[in-house]
């Protein structure tokens, strides 16, 4: 069940990096990797982040882990600024906050055991025995499809997919509130992907968890996720519930994003794509809509001013010049 109160808010976020110069000199530019973000996820809750690669979505994930330090805004977590936090605190944040990776094969290191790999974040704890930290990492290996046996085995004997059970095994047995996904499947055979995706729901009801899912594809998002906030170059163009997604789609980008997911239907003809050229220079982003460019709606205010984040319909939020600021489809 999704609860009333936010675990986490991020609040205004930005995060700059700066390019060339040195320690001496300002640096040449600056790359605006995340403008403006804010979001609340709810205890129990699945967001999905989504959008091309380069948009932002990633920093927002390192952010959210707090792998790297915002240039402007804050994460609450639970209520608390995570920023503001000193390292004791921060730690114990970090055991409610854990993380699965997009490439199981880099991300589980060749030379440990599964036993060492999925018990390295208890180790980081501290609290219980060898025996002890053995007898979760078998609890938690059962929980995503595998055998006590495998613990004493190491990564290269297994498949793919069986690599990413150990890295959700390994995220879930500290018991966190909070995963962040980095595109969990991106890297897996499509008929393993599905399998992947619901261990995560199933693991999801168990454990009540909430995740950030961070992903290129909406097709996957919208299966897993409560709510979606789709991203452009650093900032969000719509979110909303996910089943409004295909039914009342709201932003020209997110309409695109949908007509290029692939159908497995022999006789069905794709739509033409609704979007011209590549993701614009972040370093050098467009004046007006930043998916101006690209769009096929695109009119002269699109160039001329940014379209804030508005509340278009109920819980339905966008960024978009069309029918007075609430973007696509019917206005209400
Ligand atoms: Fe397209 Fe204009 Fe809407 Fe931007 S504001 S998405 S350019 S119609």
């Amino acid at each position: 069940m999704i609860s009333e109160t936010p675990l986490l808010n991020v609040i205004e976020l930005a995060k700059q990096f700066p390019l060339g110069g040195g320690i001496l000199s300002r640096p040449k530019a600056w790359l605006k990797a995340v403008d403006d973000v804010s979001f609340p996820v709810f205890g129990g809750e699945s967001f999905g982040l989504v959008g091309e690669s380069g948009c932002g979505k990633t920093t927002l994930g390192r952010l959210i882990l707090r792998l790297i330090e915002p240039s402007e805004g804050r994460i609450e977590f639970e209520g608390r600024n995570i920023f503001a936090l000193n390292r004791t605190e921060m730690n114990a944040v970090r055991q409610q906050i854990q993380i699965i990776f997009q490439d199981p094969y880099s991300s589980l290191d060749p030379r440990m055991k599964v036993d060492n790999i999925i018990t390295e974040p208890l180790r980081a704890v501290g609290r219980l025995s060898k025996k002890e930290r053995r007898d979760v990492a078998a609890e938690f290996l059962a929980k995503v499809g595998l055998r006590s046996i495998d613990l004493d085995k190491y990564p290269h004997e297994f498949s793919g997919g069986q690599r990413q059970r150990i890295g959700i095994a390994r995220a879930l047995c500290v018991r966190p509130q909070l995963i962040v996904a980095d595109e969990p499947v991106s890297a897996l055979d499509v008929s393993i992907q599905a399998q992947v995706i619901n261990l995560m729901e199933d693991l999801k009801q168990e454990l009540n968890l909430s995740y950030v899912f961070i992903s290129h594809d909406l097709s996957v998002v919208e299966y897993i996720c409560d709510r979606i906030a789709v991203m452009y170059l650093g900032g969000i163009v719509e979110l909303a519930a996910s089943g409004d997604f295909s039914v009342s789609t709201r932003h020209p980008y997110t309409e695109a994003l949908l007509k290029s997911v692939p159908i497995p239907d022999p006789h069905h003809k794709s739509d033409p794509f609704a979007m011209e050229g590549d993701v614009p220079n972040p370093i050098d982003p467009p004046r007006g809509c930043p998916f101006h460019p690209r769009c096929a709606y695109r009119f002269d205010q699109c160039s001329q001013a940014k379209p804030p984040l508005i509340e278009a319909a109920p819980d339905h939020l966008v960024a978009c010049w069309l029918n007075g600021g609430k973007g696509l489809g019917k206005v209400e």
